[in-house]
């Protein structure tokens, strides 16, 4: 353990580096992912940890396109809070693998990373493509990029993503129904998030550019709140979505 740990130092100082030049994350933020990446390869092994760099590596390009087609609801760099909303569940598991060695514990640990990058493909290339967009609950029409909005593209970005997790993590120690399974949660995680975005997370909309947002703020003004809890936040929704996905495949796997 103590081995791998030395070994995801310089490897996580390395993609600190690049997350901060690429502006994919800001210094703190790409501190604490480096310090989440040390932990998974102590704790989880070297798969574990290939498998997020590779997930992450793959959010950062499609985050890349999405900014590049000037999508307005692709963020700046990701903060802190988002590192740990999107990395806490992951690196939790695998203390629990660490501490109590079962299976369940990695096919948990797959779905959370899994369902980060489900939602991250879905929401940042699903609202570059065209199509309705309707309230997950309510099937109303809602303008594209407001939480709980889900597409038929988007969906369907979010399953190719989930798929993608699938392959990526069949020939690891999870085995075939392992992976299954992981993907399987991962997706209906992807869409749990949606539904809390539905019914908990604060919308706003921006009172310069009008665009509907899942932040307080946009164009450096106090956007207004259309409905929601204004204090549950995107970071919530995520954190809670990787929850759910992460015990869904424990139990799921517990039971099959
Ligand atoms: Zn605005």
């Amino acid at each position: 353990m103590l081995t791998r740990a030395l070994i995801g130092l310089p490897l996580g100082a390395l993609i600190a580096l690049l997350a901060v030049r690429g502006r994919v994350l800001t210094l703190p933020a790409a501190l604490l992912a480096a310090g989440m990446l040390i932990a998974i390869l102590a704790l989880g092994g070297y798969h574990a940890a290939g498998y997020i760099v590779v997930i992450f590596g793959l959010c950062a390009a499609v985050h890349a396109v999405a900014k590049r087609k000037k999508s307005r609801h692709a963020g700046g760099a990701r903060g802190v809070r988002q590192v740990a909303c999107n990395g806490l569940v992951g690196t939790l598991c695998l203390v629990g693998y660490a501490l109590l060695p079962h299976p369940c514990w990695l096919v948990a640990y797959y779905a959370s990373v899994t369902e980060f990058f489900s939602d991250t493909v879905a929401s940042d290339l699903g609202t570059l493509c065209g199509g309705t967009v309707r309230d997950i609950c309510r099937l109303c029409r809602v303008p594209r990029g407001r939480s709980g909005g889900v597409s038929a593209a988007g969906t369907l970005l979010a399953l190719l993503a989930a798929a993608v997790g699938f392959l990526l993590s069949f020939f690891s120690e999870l085995g075939p129904l392992g992976a299954a399974v992981a993907a399987l949660a991962a997706f209906l995680g992807m869409l749990f998030d949606s539904v809390l975005g539905s019914l908990v997370q604060g919308k706003f909309r921006c009172r310069v550019c009008g665009a509907a947002t899942e932040r307080r703020r946009h164009c450096d003004t106090e956007a207004e709140r259309l409905g929601g809890v204004a204090a549950v936040t995107n970071g919530t929704v995520n954190l809670l979505s990787g929850l759910f996905a992460a015990a869904l495949a424990a139990l799921l796997y517990l039971l099959l």
